[in-house]
């Protein structure tokens, strides 16, 4: 059995198309069905590594070391399982992976165009990731509004496979808006006709709609859309302002969503254990205690480019019957001399991955502060770097040390480019990237949370902890408790006679899910608790 679920969307971006997608793919799942996750990206950068994080939020990245958009790691932290780099596809992609074809003369002779090349090569990428994981349902996202020239090709390519296949084996839900005019009070369902008036010119009929709300919609409105949308009263699925994204689920399951899909897919409807999710939602929502932790970065204005880190914050409150409330705290902000009153009353306090020089120094007055306040702290990649720079100036009194990203010359570059990145010179996929495993030091706060000495995380960077200060920072007590699996690279680093200090190169934030949480998240979460 192979069925297919493309979820579209209309009238703008933005709309929570990753929680509808990820919500159905999660209510499969819980069916016992094998489901694979897909988002496509129209974009024509061959992936996401060289996107701004400003504008597309996080950059999330597979086991296989894929960067890719931050829906996949929606998708993981939903489905409880790892995606690969079969399950994002760019334009980018789509064109290379075509241009290299002619190149190498497999259309020799051919015109190469986008029906049927492009449209061909598109139907094989969607396939992919269903015969590498065996998965009985695919559940397709496609990125952006229906109606932008970008998603066109990817649309035709769509609409090839509905007709090339049997009536019952795809199944298109349209995600859209309604707007609430203030003055009147009233919700329109206009836009909504228009889009998926689009869609019907592309030759895409959408089987259900999820409209977006900010209230519950009324009976009246909902046979409306039905009428002028051309989609079953019972296929149109309210989908207002949730207090959680986590409760989408449980919202889409009351709402049968699920059911109308397999109904229009022919397939058996089971059922959907959800008791697990939504006690852990319960606690979401009505947590019993609140810690505040502070996120010290350079993008918080667009909270989405540390979002695998509030999510991975947020799964760990929930196993421990706490709320994290997140303080976002700009670096460039954090002032010398200031930020202890400005750090003042966390409980906890992260540094995230980032690249360049700015607002490191800002983080640096954090890692100081945390250090020598016994603040839990945790830091990710440059969260890492940055307690490795500080610690070399402030206890071992090296005041020019630093990374050899930001200072070439410094006399102590205690964080220094990775032998293998050297000669790199091309950007995109070039990083240190993907899972490596690391030994942990018996007896380590690292060893503890995890329960085991051998790990596995994911990384990204071309910086490392240089090898050659190693006993110095160790003698003067930065514990290395944490190292690739030859005990050449630093992975974790602690510190001596705190409660909770604890720094890592790789990225625990895109491992953790829902409904399993990352142990040193959970770890670092109890250490606030105690404070
Ligand atoms: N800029 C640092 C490096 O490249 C850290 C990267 C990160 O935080 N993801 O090593």
């Amino acid at each position: 059995m192979r069925k297919y679920i493309f979820v579209t969307g209309g009238v703008l971006s933005g709309l929570g198309k990753g929680v509808i997608s990820s919500s159905i793919g999660l209510l499969f799942k819980l069916q016992g069905y094998k489901v694979s996750l897909q988002k496509i990206d129209p974009y024509v950068n061959v992936d996401a590594g060289t996107m701004n994080p400003y504008e597309h939020g996080e950059v999330f990245v597979t086991r296989d070391g894929k960067e890719t958009d931050l829906d996949i790691g929606r998708y993981e932290r939903f489905l409880d399982e790892e995606l690969t780099a079969s399950n994002y596809i760019t334009t980018g992609q789509v064109y290379w992976n075509v241009i290299r074809k002619e190149r190498s003369g497999k259309y020799l002779g051919q015109t190469v165009q986008i029906i049927p090349h492009i449209t061909d090569e598109i139907k094989r990428l969607i396939e992919r990731p269903l015969e590498e994981s065996d998965a009985e349902i695919g559940v397709i996202e496609i990125g952006g509004t229906v109606g932008d020239i970008e998603s066109l090709p990817f649309l035709e390519a769509l609409r090839q496979m509905k007709d090339e296949l049997p009536r019952e084996d795809t199944f298109f839900v349209h995600v859209t808006l309604l707007p609430r005019l203030t003055t009147s009070d009233e919700l329109k369902t206009k836009p909504t006709q228009h889009s998926v008036k689009e869609l019907r010119g592309i030759g895409i009929q959408p089987n259900a709609i999820v409209a977006r709300c900010d209230k519950p919609l009324p009976e009246s409105v909902k046979q409306k859309i039905g009428l002028f949308c051309d989609v079953p009263l019972q296929n149109v699925i309210e989908d207002p302002d949730l207090p959680s994204i986590y409760h989408a689920p449980l919202l889409m399951s009351e709402h049968q969503l699920h059911h109308r899909i397999a109904e229009g897919l022919n397939i058996a409807k089971r059922e959907t254990p959800l008791q697990e999710w939504a006690s852990l939602v319960h606690r979401v929502e009505h947590p019993e205690r609140r810690v505040r932790i502070g996120i010290v970065g350079k993008y918080v204005e667009l909270r989405d480019s540390y979002i695998s880190i509030s999510e991975a914050l947020l799964h760990a409150g929930a196993h421990e019957n706490v709320h994290a409330d997140i303080e976002w705290i700009s670096s460039e902000d954090l002032s010398k001399g200031c930020a202890a009153e400005q750090l003042h009353g966390l409980h906890g306090i992260v540094i995230p991955g980032g690249f360049g020089h700015r607002g490191v120094e800002g983080k640096l007055e954090a890692v100081e502060y945390a250090r020598t306040n016994g603040v839990p702290y945790f830091g990710l990649c440059l969260g890492m770097q940055c307690a490795v720079i500080e610690f070399a100036r402030n206890v071992l009194g090296w005041k020019a040390a630093n990374t050899t990203e930001n200072d070439l010359d410094t006399p102590y570059p205690v964080i220094a480019l990775l032998e293998e990145q050297t000669h790199v010179t091309q950007k995109g996929g070039t990083m240190r990237l993907g899972v490596y495993e690391s030994a942990l030091a018996a007896g380590s706060i690292s060893a503890n949370c995890y329960g085991q000495e051998t790990i596995a995380e994911r990384h990204r960077h071309r910086y490392e902890f240089n090898p050659a200060f190693r006993d110095q920072l160790e003698a003067a007590g930065l514990r290395v408790t944490g190292t690739s699996a030859n005990g050449q690279l630093v992975e974790i680093v602690e510190l001596d006679g705190h409660p909770w200090f604890v720094a890592v190169q790789f990225h625990p934030e895109f491992t953790s899910r829902f409904l399993s949480p990352h142990p040193l998240f959970r770890g670092f979460i109890r250490s606030c608790l105690d404070q």
